[in-house]
């Protein structure tokens, strides 16, 4: 079984889709072994997007992150990273494909509603940086 993160973000919470994101996630046949809702700081968001800060779009990306609270969560299956981020879709909305996440509930590029790890060694990196042992079960 391969772990990964997920976040749903502000704009998905904001707009009461949260719920039907999760449904999605467990009908899918992802595991759900972690979970909580938090809204981060402008520090924690840039320690959490650090590989993105020479971007035009770092601002922008941290302001979208902590404009509300986020629900985080560790999924478990097999291949769960790339299982993710095909159930996630394209990063852009207007791309991505039809009856993904960022499909059915973001709103563009910058508001696209789900975030998923994009590797097995990134996603250990962000689970740890939000939970701790006890609060993920085996
Ligand atoms: P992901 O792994 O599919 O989430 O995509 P990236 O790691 O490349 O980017 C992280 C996040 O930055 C994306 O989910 C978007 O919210 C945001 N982002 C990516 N590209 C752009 C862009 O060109 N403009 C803006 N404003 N935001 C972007």
């Amino acid at each position: 079984m391969e772990r990964t993160f997920s976040m749903i973000k502000p704009e998905a919470v904001i707009n009461k889709v949260s719920g039907k994101i999760i449904t999605a996630i467990e009908e899918h046949g992802l595991k759900i072994i972690a979970q909580k809702m938090l809204q981060l700081s402008k520090e924690q968001a840039c320690c959490f997007y650090a590989a993105h800060r020479d971007k035009a779009f770092f601002n922008e990306l941290i302001n979208n992150i902590t404009a509300g609270p986020v629900i985080v969560q560790v999924l478990s299956g097999d291949n769960a990273v790339e299982d993710y981020r095909s159930l996630m879709g394209a990063a852009n909305p207007a791309s991505a494909e039809e009856g993904s996440l960022r499909k059915l509930y973001g709103i563009s590029i910058e508001k696209n509603a789900v975030h998923g790890s994009d590797c097995a060694q990134t996603a250990e990196r962000e689970i740890a940086f939000f939970f701790n042992q006890l609060e993920i079960m085996s």
